[in-house]
């Protein structure tokens, strides 16, 4: 075969059949592997061996998955771990020193934002947050101690779309490691690493799962940099278990199809939205209203399953509108096969002042909603209905 597609790659990607010829590859449910004699013990640990030794450090599973997201976002290497969460901490901690700092977007995932105001300054690792619409202020804000920049695309839940073209290019410039968390689009709408990233972070638990089963995490990129947080995970320990790594491996099998579908959906809501008189604004990243719509068009294939609408009458109708869906649920997971509608104001976002809450592009009634697989005519019937109650 000449070319090998994403989609086929992401199917037919698999570790040695065993000696009992299985088509669907076994799960390695194993903490240790077993050695011939005492060299080849002594080789292994000495690493002139490639070879599983204990499933905190490889397992046969989460290495058919590493190899898979590699050969999906065109990464060199790979290392799984957990959970999302645990692949941006153990990602951080193994690159940064302490005296470091981090250039990072201000519209990320909430708990990332806890470890930077949290957690990195017991560490001595300091942060500045830019604003995804100033790009062209940001290196001013570059300092020499400054070691990593960091961005989602599109943001949540404001599905802003970041330049990473234009970043990338600003990271080499500067020296800095250029880290995109991916979780949004998925290698199947966007591979950062074409437009400069030196490492791709996911949480596997979103759309590469895709079902709400499991939990995961991955991180890809330069073999040299991922060296570095592999050795670090190997020893602190955050490992993905391989029943959950074999899941995953299995989800990726359908991620082309699911996401398509996903993107269908998400485009037809957002239109149907968009003429409602009990919608403020719509916000998809494929609309031609949406500000970034150029952006996105070269940046993504298509634009994703996030949705988000702004409804008359700030945050109580937020809650009224929760109160009256039927069938969407109401859960704090995304990119599942089932629409999940969520209103930030009053949850995720609610220890904010609404002053805060703007910064990161959050209005009082702004409702996230990520598109599932249902058809999407009960999608629209739920939300509608809901809306007439606002
Ligand atoms: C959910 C999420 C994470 C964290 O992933 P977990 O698997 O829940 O630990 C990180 N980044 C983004 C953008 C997310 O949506």
């Amino acid at each position: 075969m000449s070319f090998i597609h994403p989609e086929t790659h992401a199917i037919r990607t698999q570790s040695e059949r065993t000696q009992y010829q299985e088509h669907s590859v076994p799960m390695y449910l194993t903490s240790s592997f077993v050695f011939d004699d005492a060299e080849d013990m002594r080789a292994s640990f000495a690493e002139e061996k490639q070879r599983n030794i204990y499933s905190r450090y490889t397992n046969p599973n989460c290495a058919e998955l590493v190899e898979k997201m590699c050969l999906l976002e065109g990464a060199e290497a790979g290392h799984t771990f957990a959970t999302g969460m645990s692949a941006i901490f153990s990602t951080f901690a193994a690159l940064l020193d302490s005296g470091d700092h981090v250039l990072s977007a201000r519209s990320i995932f909430g708990n990332t934002h806890t470890l930077f105001t949290k957690y990195f300054p017991k560490w001595n690792i300091s942060h500045t947050y830019f604003d995804v619409n100033e790009l062209e202020s940001i290196e001013a804000l570059i300092r020499p101690e400054t070691k990593i920049l960091y961005v989602e695309s599109p943001t949540n839940p404001a599905t802003d779309i970041v330049d990473l073209t234009l970043l990338g290019t600003l990271s080499r410039k500067h020296n800095l490691i250029f880290i995109v968390d991916n979780c949004f689009a998925t290698p199947y709408l966007q591979q950062p690493i074409k437009f400069g990233a030196d490492i791709v972070i996911h949480s596997a638990t979103k759309l590469l799962d895709g079902q709400g089963r499991v939990m995961g995490g991955i991180s890809v990129g330069s073999a040299g940099l991922i060296d570095t947080i592999y050795r670090f995970a190997r020893i602190t320990g955050p490992a993905l278990s391989p029943f959950n790594a074999w899941t995953l491996s299995k989800s990726l099998e359908t991620l082309a199809v699911r996401v398509e579908k996903h993107c269908e959906n998400a485009l037809q809501l957002a239109e149907r939205l968009e003429k409602h008189p009990k919608v403020r604004q719509v916000r998809y990243p494929f609309l031609p209203s949406h500000p970034q719509y150029a952006l996105a068009q070269k940046q993504m294939k298509l634009g994703g399953n996030i949705v988000t609408i702004e409804v008359e009458g700030g945050l109580e109708s937020g809650r009224t509108f929760l109160n009256a869906i039927e069938m969407c649920s109401l859960t704090a997971n995304l990119g599942d096969t089932r629409t999940i509608v969520s209103h930030p104001a009053s949850t995720t976002h609610g220890k904010l002042s609404t002053e805060e809450r703007q910064q990161v592009g959050i209005s009082d009634g702004l409702i996230r909603i990520s598109v599932g697989l249902e058809h999407i005519q009960n999608i629209i019937q739920d939300i509608e209905k809901a809306l007439v109650s606002v």
